[in-house]
């Protein structure tokens, strides 16, 4: 008897072969239809999502609604010109012929998401891959439940089930669903189960699109306006209690800045949240317990930590310099800035993934961008500093899938810029135009008339006239 996800594939498959995900009115109307589903939903997916991880509501609406109805208004007017035919010039030994390219739907695609922002990680894949004529299977995380309920309901409501499913599940299901022959797989999570993704998909030779995380570095010199990079850089590291894949992960501030840095991070981040972050409805929380001991076991010296059924503190985490308390019950884990951090400590071996903040000392932009092309690539780097050299410097010689001068998160807001990490944070690209050419095949198509035949000239036997043409041409 085949499984549940054999069926749902193989449904999908007929759908593509029927040819119902290619027409560009088709792919139109989805695309409204999914604005309409968000729009006429807004308040239950709000709900949803704070019930996940006490996200506020306003944070769902500026960093997943707005983003994925951006995504949308960009993509659906330009699709058609991005899936028209685009002539080139054909070589002279050709001639006469006509050459162009067509980006065509790459079939039936597979979209996995994380549960950290798990509207828009879910629905902005489907965005450019419906765009790109496919049908879509998406499998939202299941550490995200109520969200990936709502998916499961709406989806089909909305979209059309013909050509659009969601399966909810575990990683088992996303075993059995891996085990089918997709066309492209997208995946956005963990690097450790990118790569068992990876590796699944090798076994069908099917292409993948890997969005994963990594410790995204931000430097500092003495030539920015300290409290304006203090008050941007907290905004990114707290934003969902620092559960972003692009956040940043750990400060290097040169010696001139980083008392001042690290006492502006903190007034900042009581000027967000206030004297209690934990009863702030602008503060999330972490998403399950096994996180939050992950977490608490980063701090250098954790509250309890050492009693039995607690995390043990790390070696070298350093000082608290701000924040540090939490509550297991309520998944509360404060802001925190840690300073005098060893750089091999755990804290800075591992993605943070959380409200912890290192800062560190570094004797220059030199030293600093060393230090980042040491380790991983990372998702992102970002440079508070107004040298230009600096900046130069940067952007010529550090190896990190996006660069932000001054502003943290930036290029995820526009559809215009291509989002993609780079090896250890990633493989493949998407948002706007390069989302679309991600889900796509772009087909290289030749068109030469039969009469007259003057392919004649390539034709055996190889002759002197014929090979002193050839050498002309
Ligand atoms: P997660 O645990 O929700 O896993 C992501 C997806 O992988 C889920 O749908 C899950 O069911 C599936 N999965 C789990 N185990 C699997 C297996 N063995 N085989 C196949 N699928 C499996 O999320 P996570 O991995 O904890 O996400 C956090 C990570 O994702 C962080 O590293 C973060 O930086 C990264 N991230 C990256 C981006 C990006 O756009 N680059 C965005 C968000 C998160």
């Amino acid at each position: 008897m085949n499984d549940r996800e054999t069926v749902i594939f193989t449904h999908l498959r007929n759908g593509f072969d029927r040819g119902i995900s290619r027409p560009l009115s088709w792919r139109a109307y989805q695309l409204d239809s999914m604005a309409r589903m968000v729009r006429d939903n807004a308040e239950r997916i709000t709900r949803a999502v704070h019930a996940d991880m006490g996200k506020p509501p306003a944070e769902t609406v500026l960093m997943e609604i707005d983003m994925l109805m951006h995504e949308i208004r960009f993509v659906k007017p330009r699709m058609r010109m991005w899936a028209a035919r685009h002539h080139k010039a054909a070589p002279i030994l050709m001639q006469p012929a006509r050459t162009w390219t067509h980006a065509r739907p790459q079939g039936v695609v597979l979209v996995i998401s994380p549960w950290n922002y798990p509207l828009l990680l879910s629905l902005q894949p489907m965005v450019d891959a419906i765009a790109a004529g496919n049908c879509v299977c998406l499998k939202p995380s299941e550490l995200a439940p109520q969200t990936s309920r709502l998916l499961a309901e709406l989806v089909p409501r909305y979209l059309d089930p013909r050509a659009v499913a969601v399966v909810e599940g575990d990683a088992g299901t996303a075993t059995r669903l891996l085990s089918q022959s997709f066309d492209h797989v997208f995946y956005t999570g963990s690097g450790r189960v990118g790569k068992i993704v990876m590796h699944a998909a090798a076994e069908h030779l099917t292409p993948v699109t890997l969005e994963l995380g990594g410790k995204s570095p931000v430097f500092v010199d003495g030539s920015t306006n300290v409290r304006v990079a203090a008050r941007r850089i907290a905004w990114g590291r707290f934003i969902n209690a620092g559960q972003t894949c692009v956040a940043p992960d750990y400060v290097l501030a040169t010696p001139d800045v980083a008392d001042e840095l690290t006492k502006e991070i903190g007034r900042a981040i009581r000027m967000f949240f206030g004297a209690d972050p934990r009863a702030s409805s602008s503060y999330a929380r972490i998403i399950n317990v096994r996180q939050f001991d992950r977490l608490v076991g980063l701090l250098p010296r954790a509250e309890g930590s050492g009693t039995p059924g607690k995390p043990k503190p790390q070696e070298g985490c350093g000082r608290i310099a701000f924040g540090g308390s939490h509550d297991r019950d309520d998944l509360y884990v404060e802001p925190t800035v840690l300073t005098e951090v060893d750089p091999d400590s755990a804290v800075m071996r591992e993605e943070i993934f959380g409200p912890i903040l290192p800062v560190l000392t570094i004797p220059d932009a030199v030293r600093a961008a060393r230090f980042i092309n040491s380790r991983p690539h990372p998702l992102s780097t970002y440079v508070f500093s107004r040298n230009p050299r600096t900046r130069a410097l940067f952007e010529d010689s550090v190896a990190t899938g996006a660069l932000g001068f001054g502003l943290p998160l930036g290029h995820l807001a526009s559809s215009r810029l291509p989002f993609s990490g780079m090896k250890d944070s990633g493989l493949g690209t998407y948002h706007g135009k390069a989302g679309f050419l991600e889900f796509s095949h772009v087909t290289s198509v030749t068109s030469k008339p039969g009469v007259p035949d003057t392919l004649r000239i390539a034709y055996p036997p190889y002759t002197d006239p014929k090979r002193r043409l050839f050498r002309l041409l």
